[in-house]
């Protein structure tokens, strides 16, 4: 039985209210194109393609990773290579639709070497910022340590964090996952991977995120 407090506050309440609006394509559009023409760090100058999103514009779950990979930069479409492969196959577990559900990155150019930098994600955070306000989820799900990091500063660490919803300081319900990558490299972490998505699944099954409910669970 998953324990959890009922959210009362008034930005949460706001928050909920607007979530379910669309953004109009227009104004989801102007604020791709800023990106994928962006050139306000050095990773402008590497990347073959700026990574933005892939997924409906009025999605239930949005699924954060930290930068695209190799096979992300040269496609320009957000979790493609085998750890998007490994997360399609938990959302398809999790019976999303395609209009339910989004996929971006922290950063939108691939850092050389897949070396996250994090002068570079300072300089880019503003676009995660407005993309999630346009989009509005009702959840976000931050994949891995860095992602965490980057959307809940003071959350536990990613090990402890993931399979469990939590509230940001920001408002935003969270439920943490691994990075799929993780579930690529051995069968204890792939096992861990199945584990937290089912408590994914059993949370989202029960109507949680829509109560606001966050708690511990296990
Ligand atoms: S990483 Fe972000 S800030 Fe840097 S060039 Fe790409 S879109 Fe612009």
């Amino acid at each position: 039985m998953r324990k959890g407090l009922a959210d009362g506050s008034a930005a949460a309440r706001a928050r909920s209210a607007r979530r379910r609006a669309s953004p109009s394509y227009s104004e989801w559009e102007s604020l791709s194109s800023e990106i994928r023409r962006c050139q306000l760090c050095p990773l402008g100058r590497t990347r073959t393609h700026a990574v933005v999103y892939r997924g409906g514009l009025s999605p239930r779950i949005v699924f954060v990773g930290e930068a695209p990979g190799r096979e992300e930069d040269l496609r320009g479409i957000p979790f493609v290579g085998r750890s998007g492969r490994r997360l399609d196959a938990a959302i398809a577990c999790l019976g999303l639709g395609e209009k339910e559900f989004g996929v971006l990155n922290v950063l939108k150019c691939r850092p050389p070497h897949n070396r996250f930098n994090a002068a570079a994600a300072r300089t880019c955070r503003p676009y995660l910022d407005r993309q999630l306000d346009l989009l509005r989820p009702q959840v976000l799900v931050p994949l891995g340590r860095t992602a965490l990091r980057a959307i809940a500063p003071n959350a536990p660490p990613v090990l402890k964090a993931a399979g469990i919803p939590l509230r940001s300081s920001e408002g935003r319900i969270l439920f943490p996952l691994l990075h799929p990558a993780a579930a690529l490299r051995s069968r204890r972490w792939a096992e861990r991977w199945d584990r937290d998505i089912a408590a994914l699944h059993d949370w989202l099954a029960a109507g949680s995120e829509k109560n606001h409910t966050v708690g511990r669970s296990r």
